[in-house]
């Protein structure tokens, strides 16, 4: 077998593990054995690479190659291992910024390779899509990054004639690529890199709040589409399969969300949704009287009851309360009363974000239920329990026609018997908005960090 067979085998092997770890990324249960999959198939790939000869040569820059490498390790390892889990829509969002950028970068330099060659109209193209789609992705990258890291503000910025100033940047775009296949001028290359970069920036603008994780899917998307440009443009095969996986599940996994949120793709990115929240709808505005209680109150409730339902939402993951809450859950269930947890898809900051958190507590997976499920179970629940989630149990989403979140499918924490809200004061969810659950007579609102309460709440409810 020639060396460039097995090379070519080798990466239909990582191709392969990349296709069967995204299968595996599907459940909570096999996730962790798919992400290590798609790292060895990644390390295989690039060990084969190391092999590949070019127009007969063997590799060449070997020495800067491998101390790109290094310095990607020695920043990429400590950053991954000691990020914060709610912090984790922004480090995917420096990611996959870099790796739009690598792709661009990938692209301008096979444009210079190729100029001179004279090649079809199409490779040119490949190699320009590539420059566009990637230094998008990474510019928009940095901003969401920004964003989310509270640089600059989280919200929408919007200034009159946005939506046309965006569209010109797009046109001029793509007309700068039709003038570059026409002429052959490579000097507008710059200028198509110079104006992709600002069109990056200005489309991820007037996108905000709880729209930037939705954001974020889609430029990995981009960033796929890219490296599956650069795949052509290179002849890899192997680029061509990984990049159109991320292109594609990018693309199925921003539809999920803006359905589980209720909205449609275009709203989320053209609606500048949470511009004009907290107006005065802002629940710190509020001066209703609400029911308060203590933990021992809460325990007192919850010892009576012979269902609970747990509703976790981001406060439980700034808390690291989930395995106080697992402790809670196992102490009601030793007293034989019945647990379930009404698990919402956009609750927290990522998708499967109370999944990964219960999962990392050994909460029992059968325990979890999914949006539909919950509703109907939590009917029969004497007690839900909502543990620092808000947007995801506001029920202007389905009451109130004026409200930016109307239409999002939410948990009807209001369902059950008697509502627990534990949460450290008034302030609205990440929507920013006002919920009438708080004000429900239903409701006990029990002040302070999750996991204060939830250990207060266990001793309570033991005591009981
Ligand atoms: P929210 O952001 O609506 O609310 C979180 C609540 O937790 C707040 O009311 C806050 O109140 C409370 N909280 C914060 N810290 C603590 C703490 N230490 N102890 C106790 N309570 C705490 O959360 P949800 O999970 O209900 O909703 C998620 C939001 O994020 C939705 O708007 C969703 O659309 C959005 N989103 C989620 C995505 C995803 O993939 N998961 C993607 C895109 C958007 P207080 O400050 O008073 O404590």
């Amino acid at each position: 077998m020639s060396r460039e067979t097995l090379i070519d085998l080798l990466y239909l092997v990582a191709a392969t593990t990349f296709i069967v770890a995204l299968k595996g990324l599907g459940s909570p249960k096999r996730a962790r054995q798919g992400n290590l999959l798609a790292a060895v198939g990644m390390v295989i790939a690039i060990v084969a690479t190391f092999f590949k000869q070019i127009d007969g040569h063997p590799l060449h820059h070997v020495g800067l190659i491998v101390l790109g490498m290094v310095i990607g390790l020695v920043v990429a390892v400590p950053a991954a291992r000691l990020v914060q889990m709610t912090a984790m829509p922004q480090l995917v969002a420096i990611f996959n910024g870099v790796g739009g950028g690598a792709a661009a970068l990938v692209s301008i330099t096979e444009f210079s390779h190729i100029h001179a060659s004279h090649p079809a109209t199409y490779v040119t193209l490949e190699v320009l899509l590539g420059v566009l789609i990637g230094t998008v992705s990474f510019s928009g990258s940095a901003i969401a990054y920004a964003k989310l890291q509270e640089l600059m503000t989280g919200r929408p910025v919007t200034y009159p004639g946005q939506q046309i100033l965006n569209a010109i940047f797009g046109l001029g775009a793509l007309g700068l690529i039709v003038a570059i296949l026409v002429s052959g001028a490579t000097s507008v290359l710059w200028v198509l890199l110079a104006l992709s970069f600002v069109l990056g920036i200005a489309f991820v603008l007037p996108i905000g709040g709880a729209d930037v994780p939705v954001l974020i899917s889609l430029l990995n998307s981009f960033t796929g589409l890219a490296v599956a440009a650069s795949g052509f443009t290179l002849g890899s095969n192997l680029l061509i399969v990984a990049g159109t996986l991320v292109g594609a599940s990018g693309i199925l996994l921003t539809r999920l969300m803006s359905k589980a949120m209720g909205r449609s793709l275009a709203n989320v990115l053209f609606s500048a949704f949470g511009s004009a929240t907290t107006s005065s709808s802002s629940a710190s505005a509020d001066q209703r009287p609400v029911r308060s209680g203590s933990p021992e109150d809460a325990g007192i409730l919850m010892g009576f009851a012979s269902r609970v339902a747990i509703i976790p939402g981001y406060g439980l993951a700034v808390a690291q309360a989930q395995h106080v809450l697992r402790e809670l859950a196992e102490q009601l269930e030793a007293k034989g009363i019945e647990v379930f947890y009404a698990i919402h898809p956009v609750a927290g900051r990522m998708p499967g974000h109370m999944n990964v958190l219960l999962a990392e507590a050994n909460v029992p997976y059968e325990q979890l239920l999914e949006l539909d499920e919950a509703n109907s179970e939590l009917q029969t629940a004497d007690v839900a329990l909502v543990v620092g989630a808000n947007d995801t149990v506001n029920p202007a989403a389905s009451d109130d026609k004026s409200s930016p979140i109307y239409g999002m499918p939410i948990i009807h924490a209001d369902l059950a018997e008697n509502v627990i809200f534990l949460k450290r004061s008034m302030r609205p969810g990440f929507a920013g908005i006002e919920n009438e659950l708080l004000y429900n007579p239903k409701t006990t609102l029990v002040f302070g960090d999750a996991k204060d309460t939830l250990t207060k709440l266990v001793a309570a409810v033991k005591a009981n």
